[in-house]
């Protein structure tokens, strides 16, 4: 167990600052306060808009939170959610942590195997949930026996008559019966305030167990301009879900930095957010490149403009070129390409250019947004071979990228897994460069590299080139069995609609633009690829569904 750390040698002049824990309860204590009147706007599940403040947030997060202390619950007991986001869930986040439980956000689309696993690992004590998921709580409830009270998030006239959930209640009852006459509690900062699970596409997911300490300092970190660049000038709509290691964190930066927010619910179509945006003259949003497709395909297709939305963050998986291309120059929306992962709560790069490359070519500049970026202070990286040994930061040596900083786990929750850490350092899994100037660009996952012949290729590169290509709209690229090689690179395309390629075409198109050898063995047309809960394609599943799958140089 790798807390509480060895006590830090004291000065015998210690700083005669106040010492204020660093808990999330000030967030919202501070937005209701100081940004009392800034709106927060909600699509509801139910089908309709719903708007109010800041200060109406507080009111009922602390209504909930004497509820949540009348079901039972204790500072360190964990309470579930599986909901979009939304107002509603907005209240939780603060409610539970900030009365000293911790709060457990579900992915929905997880298989309900692993949502029970993960319930039950959690040992949740309560499950807050949206009328969504009404048939999934009842297909896992007799399978989550911890769980002593479940709360449907909706209003008396949308409780169900009968249900196969016992002790199940009214989210609108509970806040209406409960007094809003609430202190948040003081505690160690270092308390667990939220709990993510991993999505586990190998083994069972494991959990990061973020601290008070972890989320404000990550909150602060990552409104500052040279990350998610957040105030109250900006409407912010977050498209990741709030069940995605929280929204990269904008439930929190938001609010403090005082901006309006505005909450999609379950409509993540291009169409609904399109005129979300546009209705509540939204400025800057961020989300998975999957959700940008559906996005930049509906205004494409309708020959639409965003009259307000100018900037956005693109991360969970790298943004494809021809994506970021399309925002800024068909839409004029600044895109930051940004990187981190749940176990990093999620923030670790971010990228912009700096003063000295104002003057570059286009061609130049884009190809540093390309890179995922700069490290965000707090966070330290480093690339290494594979024996351990630190590699140049020239920008072509590649090698397993390693990160710590104070919002990056320690070790995962119940020490699932045992200890993480290599000398300090968390290894991320992912491969990657760094160049003179600290902007890092991961090239893979390692367990997506393709080793041919004893040397690595990196995927992202060939599915960028691919999707540059008009008539390709997703490609993925994996490895594939080969009797010289070990493995060669095949590539899967999904075609735009109304638009064909051949192979021939497409591997022409590679030309040139690559390493000959780096060039794909075959390429394979799908009529969409599998995603996972995050919406990133899971190219586990595509290795076994091409893993007999003859190229033509086998
Ligand atoms: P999971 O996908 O396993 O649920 P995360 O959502 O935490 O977990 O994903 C983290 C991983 O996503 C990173 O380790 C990295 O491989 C990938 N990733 C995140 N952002 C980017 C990006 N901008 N470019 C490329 N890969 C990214």
């Amino acid at each position: 167990m790798s807390y509480p750390q060895s006590p830090l040698p004291r000065s015998p002049l210690m700083g005669q600052m106040m010492n204020q824990p660093l808990l999330v309860s000030s967030i919202i204590e501070f937005a209701a306060r100081h940004f009392g009147n800034s709106e927060i706007v909600s699509r509801r599940v139910e089908g309709d808009i719903h708007r109010y403040t800041y200060r109406e947030c507080h009111q009922r997060a602390r209504r909930l939170a004497n509820a949540l202390q009348g079901l039972g619950i204790e500072i360190g007991d964990r309470v579930a959610t599986l909901a979009w986001n939304g107002y509603r869930h907005l209240e939780a986040y603060y409610a539970v942590s900030g009365s000293g439980a911790v709060l457990h956000t579900i992915n929905p689309r997880l298989h309900p195997d692993q949502i029970a696993y993960i319930i039950n690992h959690a040992e949740d004590q309560v499950l807050l949930f949206d009328l969504t998921f009404l048939p999934a709580v009842e297909a896992v409830a007799a399978q989550c026996k911890q769980i002593k009270t479940y709360v449907l998030m909706c209003g008396r006239d949308r409780m169900p008559a009968e249900t196969r959930v016992a002790n199940l209640l009214c989210y609108e009852d509970l806040i209406d019966s409960h007094s809003d006459d609430y202190a948040w509690p003081r505690f160690d900062e270092n308390s667990a305030c939220t709990l993510c699970y991993t999505s586990g596409t190998t083994g069972n997911p494991k959990g990061a167990l973020y601290s008070h300490r972890s989320t404000v300092l990550h909150a602060y970190a990552s409104a500052m301009p040279g990350a998610l660049n957040v105030s109250a000038k900006d409407t912010v709509l977050p498209v990741v879900p709030m069940f995605h290691v929280n929204a990269w964190g904008l439930p929190y930066s938001v609010p403090l930095s005082g901006a309006k927010l505005v909450f999609p619910g379950a409509a993540l179509d291009g169409k609904s957010v399109y005129e979300l945006f546009e209705s509540e003259k939204v400025t800057f949003s961020a989300g998975v490149p999957t959700v940008w497709l559906g996005l930049i395909n509906y205004a494409t297709q309708n020959k639409l403009k965003f009259s307000t939305f100018r900037r956005t963050v693109i991360g969970g998986s790298a943004c494809p070129p021809a994506m970021m291309n399309a925002l800024i120059d068909e839409f004029d929306v600044e895109v930051v390409h940004a990187w981190g992962m749940t176990e990093m709560s999620p923030l670790g790069t971010a990228c912009m250019l700096q003063a000295k490359h104002a003057e570059l070519p286009r061609e130049e500049q884009r190809k540093i947004l390309q890179k995922q970026g700069h490290a965000v202070y707090g966070v330290d990286m480093k690339i290494v071979d594979d024996d351990g040994k630190e590699l140049p930061w020239d920008g072509s040596s590649y090698g397993h990228l390693l990160v710590k900083g104070p919002w990056i786990i320690s070790s995962y929750y119940k020490e699932e897994g045992g200890d993480p850490l290599q000398d300090g350092w968390f290894p991320t899994g992912d491969v990657a460069t760094i160049d003179p100037d600290g902007y890092m660009q991961i090239t893979d996952r390692s367990k997506d590299v393709i080793k041919s012949g004893g040397e690595w290729i990196g995927t992202i590169d060939l599915e960028n080139i691919a999707t540059a290509h008009p008539a390709v709209m997703q490609a993925a690229c994996i490895g594939v069995a080969h009797p010289k090689w070990d493995e060669r690179p095949l590539l899967v395309v999904v075609v735009r609609p109304g638009m064909a390629v051949s192979r021939e075409e497409l591997l022409k198109f590679y030309e040139g633009k690559i390493a000959k050898w780096w060039l794909p063995d075959d390429v394979v047309f799908a009529d969409t690829l599998p995603l996972g809960g995050t919406g990133k394609v899971q190219k586990n599943k595509l290795r076994e569904l091409y893993k007999e799958h003859k190229l033509p140089t086998a």
